[in-house]
């Protein structure tokens, strides 16, 4: 089943709730300073996209992600009220149209998009994902002008921003960007934080992939780190190492379950992260949902 399709159908619901509602929701994006020049933005009132990040000063302004294309407008007043400046660097996280869906708008006014060279691959090959499953051809502007295999470092705004591969977690081409000297990390969507994550296999994602993923980041962290979700509010290493528990607990479950010879119908019916994890579970991946991706990582590690 098509879990970017069921989304949909839920946002659909949700959003024609909310036009019956007398009041109209009003989305927006809200911005927290999480360290001198940088901010952690996020949408409210509706689905607006992932967690974006802005680095602002002397030397330019660098955007992480750059959400849907329904909230490019909000999202710039969102911008020009933190920085009037133009954006000189947008860098993607991923390859999925709620962190790269305004990109042709970014790169047609000049912004230099940087990216891992998988998500410029996927782009190139494959187009843009969005979250009700249709696809969508790249325009040139919107690709990656600048790429990287492993990392890439931005030296601005009197901070250094070490920008590293995640090989194989969220999709095949994640990057987590790392503010070393403000003990900042954006994880992109190798992390939702206090709801289950999306592993999206079809694009090089997997289940261990995910884990490591998420260790790699945790040894970088201490008690003062500064953790922006993809999705989710700010977190902090506890969060972190929350989420890692839980996936390591969920793959026990399962795979205990796999052991025992359940069919994935018999251990979908089971539900075994429902009673542990059932306020992880959102629109788009419920617990059976998480079971189903946990037990898809379970039966096709190498
Ligand atoms: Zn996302
Ligand atoms: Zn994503």
């Amino acid at each position: 089943m098509n879990k970017f399709k069921q989304f949909s159908i839920i946002s659909a619901l949700i959003l024609s709730s909310y036009t019956q509602a007398k009041e109209e929701p009003k989305l927006s994006w809200q911005s927290t300073q999480v360290a001198d020049g940088l901010y952690m933005l996020s949408g409210v009132g509706g689905f607006t996209g992932g967690n974006l990040g802005l680095s602002v000063g002397d030397d330019g302004v660098v955007l992480i992600d750059d959400a849907m294309p329904s909230t490019l407008g909000i999202m710039n007043d969102a911008i020009t009220a933190i920085t009037k400046e133009p954006i000189d660097f947008l860098i993607n996280t991923h390859v999925h149209g709620d962190h790269t869906g305004n990109n042709k708008s970014m790169g047609d006014k000049g912004v230099h998009i940087v990216a891992h060279e998988n998500l410029r691959n996927h782009l190139l090959t494959k187009g843009v994902q969005f979250p009700d499953g249709s696809m969508k051809s790249a325009s040139k502007s919107s690709l990656p002008v600048i790429t990287f295999s492993e990392t890439i470092d931005f030296h601005l705004n009197g901070m250094n921003a070490h920008i590293f591969h995640l090989p194989h977690a969220h999709t095949d081409g994640d990057s987590a960007i790392h503010f070393t000297d403000v003990n900042v990390i954006h994880m992109g969507d190798t992390f939702f934080n206090k709801m289950f994550p999306y592993i999206d296999f079809t694009s090089g994602g997997s289940l261990d992939g995910y884990v490591e993923a998420q260790k790699t980041v945790l040894a970088l962290t201490d008690d003062a780190t500064k953790i922006i979700p993809g999705h989710g509010p700010l977190a902090t290493k506890q969060d972190l190492q929350g989420s890692i528990d839980m996936l390591e607990d969920a793959r026990k479950l399962v795979s205990d379950l796999v052991n025992a010879g359940k069919s994935e119908v018999e251990i979908l019916k089971l539900n075994p992260l429902k009673e542990k994890y059932e306020s992880l579970s959102w629109g788009f991946i419920t617990t059976e949902k998480m079971t189903k991706q946990v037990y898809y990582g379970v039966t096709h590690s190498e």
